[in-house]
């Protein structure tokens, strides 16, 4: 098979259309058996509801070329049962788990040549997503949908070498206490788009977003899960209701005590303790792990010991660990890696 003819190492993080996607429609209470299309146009009625109503919600995961050339995917049956739980907290209805899996096979398959070379640091990203397509102007659940799933390749994230972001406490809320946090939902972005702006504005990379009930807690930022390090050595992650259940972070905790022999705290984590930690990093599937080296509360500066320069040492190995199991130089647990070619 022929690979397209990209610079694959310089290409960053943008939609780039692709040859074939995959898309089922619901309609009278079924799934029809779904196809793969070259039309990347989705043509709607006026009145569909995720334009009036925003029923929506998505997933995101990657295909890799491994070291043995081998195209794969990284634990998308958490995806398929994570995109499960969304569609059910949004009233809309299960694409079921092995049907989704078959998707995600046949778009990486069908654009194999899309699927970035080993060494290059780029992945193809896969974007699956749910959405209403029939009309409603009464405020209830559509009657139908459509599922689809794209792909489009995206460049290494840590091109010209890593950047510990700088993070500002947020007075905005990402998410209420019993809301809709815990899901992937486009919903939860459009409304972190302002804070996010106004982070920007003032020379932030990101939001910390606390607890909203008591803007005590650490929640998460506008798109991944904290993962914190103490001085010796001991990986925290906060645990809250209303944070979204980051396949990358429940990975790299899996990661800390079975391969590096780390002690691993899920709890509460107070903003007031942020500077008892030694590092902090964000966790998704774009990044894996991007370093936090900075946090700004109100004009309080909370300083990571690993610096501005680099990731933190436990980090590091954090992100080589996960990175080399996504890449096939390092044994991954049973199952997390599903071969597509
Ligand atoms: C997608 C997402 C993450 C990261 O989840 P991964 O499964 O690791 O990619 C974290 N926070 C939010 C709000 C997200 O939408």
């Amino acid at each position: 098979m022929e690979k397209k003819n990209l610079d694959w190492s310089n290409i960053g993080f943008t939609y780039m259309t692709t040859d074939k996607r995959y898309v089922s429609n619901f309609k009278n209470g079924k799934w029809d058996a779904g196809e793969l299309t070259e039309d990347s146009t989705v043509v709607l009625n006026e009145c569909a509801g995720i334009l009036q109503y925003c029923q929506e919600c998505f997933e995101g995961l990657k295909a890799y070329t491994t070291a043995d050339g081998s195209i794969v995917t990284f634990r998308p049956d958490l995806n398929a049962e994570r995109m499960m739980g969304s569609a059910a907290w949004l009233e809309m209805p299960i694409f079921p788990k092995e049907r989704f899996l078959e998707a995600v096979d046949q778009v990486v398959a069908a654009n194999a040549a899309w699927v970035p070379p080993y060494g290059s640091g780029a992945t193809l990203y896969l974007r699956p997503y749910m959405f209403a397509t029939g009309p409603v102007i009464g405020v209830k659940p559509s009657s139908e949908y459509q599922f689809r799933l794209f792909g489009t390749p995206v460049g290494p994230y840590f091109k010209g070498g890593v950047k510990p972001l700088t993070l500002c406490v947020s007075d905005f809320d990402r998410a209420a206490p019993h809301g809709t946090g815990h899901i992937k939902a486009g919903l939860n972005y459009a409304m972190s788009l302002h804070a996010s702006e106004m982070a920007h504005m003032r020379g932030y990379d990101e939001n910390l977003f606390p607890d909203s009930a008591t803007r005590t807690y650490v929640e998460e930022t506008g798109g991944a899960n904290f993962l914190f390090v103490t001085r010796d050595h001991e990986v925290v992650t906060p645990a809250s209701d209303s944070i979204l259940p980051s396949i990358t972070r429940r990975s790299l905790v899996y990661v800390a005590e079975h391969y590096l022999g780390l002690k691993v705290t899920q709890r509460k984590v107070k903003i007031s303790e942020l500077s008892d930690f030694a590092e902090c990093g964000l966790c998704g599937t774009a990044a894996v792990i991007s370093p936090v080296g900075k946090i700004v509360d109100h004009g309080k500066e909370i300083c990571f010991e690993s610096g501005m320069e680099e990731m933190g040492e436990i980090t590091k190995k954090l992100y080589d660990t996960l990175t080399g199991i996504q890449m096939g130089t390092i044994e991954a647990p049973e199952g997390w890696i599903r071969k597509i070619l």
